[in-house]
């Protein structure tokens, strides 16, 4: 609880219910969440229309980021300093094939790439597929 307010607080955010059941979300999930995903954990406490709300302030503010995968949009927490200023991810998303959680290898950087002359890269979304330890283990 103390850990979800202090987060709030340092990307200077007032502390709703919402913005607390949805971090808290995060934090208990660990993998990456879908906008369904949070729907299905909260929405019997709140409409879409205020998860979307709450995601969106979240992305602008630097609490979580966007991960790509081959099923649409979903939302990781941000474990680095991001903030409203910077909010920059090059590290790889790894998603399993079998129990289909996404989740970041923050430690796992994108390789440079050289692109070709004209082209400006702004971000990187770069997405291993394959089995996790935790199924493998199974
Ligand atoms: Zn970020
Ligand atoms: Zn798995
Ligand atoms: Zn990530």
């Amino acid at each position: 609880m103390e850990q979800l307010r202090e987060t709030l607080k340092g990307h200077h955010l007032r502390t709703t219910t919402c913005r607390e059941d949805v971090l808290s979300t995060f934090m208990n999930r660990k993998n990456a969440l879908s906008h369904g995903d949070l729907e299905g954990a909260l929405g019997e406490n709140y409409d879409r229309v205020t998860i979307y709300r709450t995601l969106k302030t979240f992305l602008e503010k630097g609490i979580i980021h966007k991960v790509l995968d081959d099923e649409g949009l979903r939302y990781a927490l941000c474990s680095h300093q991001c903030s409203e200023e910077k909010h920059q991810h090059d590290h790889i998303h790894f998603k399993c094939n079998e129990c289909g959680k996404t989740n970041c290898l923050e430690n796992l950087h994108i390789p440079n790439v050289a692109l070709p002359t004209g082209y400006q890269p702004e971000s990187f979304n770069l997405l291993i597929q394959g089995k996790c330890p935790e199924c493998l283990a199974n």
